[in-house]
């Protein structure tokens, strides 16, 4: 199995986006209105080898986000909270057929961490893959009441007929909810809400290391450390970012949100987050 990362361009949001900041206002006033810009960050998609079919988790974005009146320049985020710098080379389709992979023919399933415009925006790469949304995140994207909460339904492809999926009861080491994407177990499928109320995760095992697709379950591995939530999220961030916090003491596990900057290094080093050495390094202790 191999595991590809492709950066389709870059985002700008504001510092109380990516933590949240303590106060009396709503934390979504603080982040329209916040005066401090963060740095431009990655957005990634990813692309699984795997040997039932190449996978793919997450679309990235389009480089129509800078063309004048694709964005709706009515609403609050997009005028005021968010920038894009995403060119048409730089989109998840071209990118994959420079490495020799055909969207619309080789890419079994797209999975999707939620419906998030720089999620969601490459979609239209994949006509004939099979798309994999969480039931009541499709919905809540959906229509007017979708685009309010800052989603872009009206930009998807027409022809989108998504697989909705309802994340069982089920464990998997430290989440409750959670299905195979493949017949050998290998690819999981973990409900974590926080971000986005259905937001789910990937987690792929290969090699004795499990590699944490995670979507925007935090915008660092920092902030998954140091259990801050992002500024947008609902009140479950919380426990989600304990659940992989605690799934990373039991497992050596490489983090890998869409718009952690050091992803790359991470991923070239096999870094695992660190909590997981801790907790070992202990163990030996006893052993001693
Ligand atoms: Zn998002």
């Amino acid at each position: 199995m191999k595991i590809h990362r492709i950066e389709t361009g870059r985002v700008r949001i504001k510092e109380n986006q990516i933590k949240r900041t303590k106060g009396i206002l709503p934390p979504m006033i603080t982040v329209l209105f916040g005066k401090k810009w963060a740095e431009w960050v990655p957005i990634y998609a990813w692309v699984i080898d795997h040997e039932e079919g190449i996978i793919v988790v997450d679309t990235g974005e389009t480089y129509k986000t800078s063309v004048k009146g694709y964005l709706p320049a009515w609403h609050p985020y997009y005028a005021l909270a968010v920038e894009f710098d995403v060119k048409p080379e730089d989109e998840i389709g071209p990118q994959l057929q420079r490495m020799g992979i055909d969207p619309t023919t080789d890419v079994s399933k797209v999975i999707m961490t939620h419906m998030h415009t720089d999620h969601a925006g490459g979609l239209h790469h994949f006509p004939n893959s099979e798309i994999i949304i969480e039931k009541n995140e499709y919905y809540s994207a959906k229509g007017i009441q979708g685009l309010m909460a800052g989603y872009l339904p009206h930009r998807w492809p027409k022809w989108l007929n998504p697989t909705l999926i309802d994340i069982p009861l089920n464990f998997y080491h430290t989440f409750n909810k959670s299905m195979p994407l493949t017949t050998d177990g290998k690819i999981m499928i973990v409900a974590t809400p926080g971000h986005v109320a259905n937001h789910l995760s990937v987690i792929v095992e290969d090699g004795g290391m499990y590699y944490f697709l995670a979507g925007d379950t935090s915008y660092t591995q920092e902030n998954l450390i140091k259990e801050i939530p992002d500024g947008v999220g609902t009140n479950e961030s919380m426990t989600t970012l304990k659940n992989i916090v605690s799934f990373s003491k039991l497992n050596p596990t490489i983090y890998l949100p869409s718009h952690d900057p050091l992803v790359p290094e991470r991923m070239n080093n096999k870094e695992i987050v660190p909590c997981y050495e801790e907790v070992h390094f202990l163990d030996n202790l006893y052993k001693v």
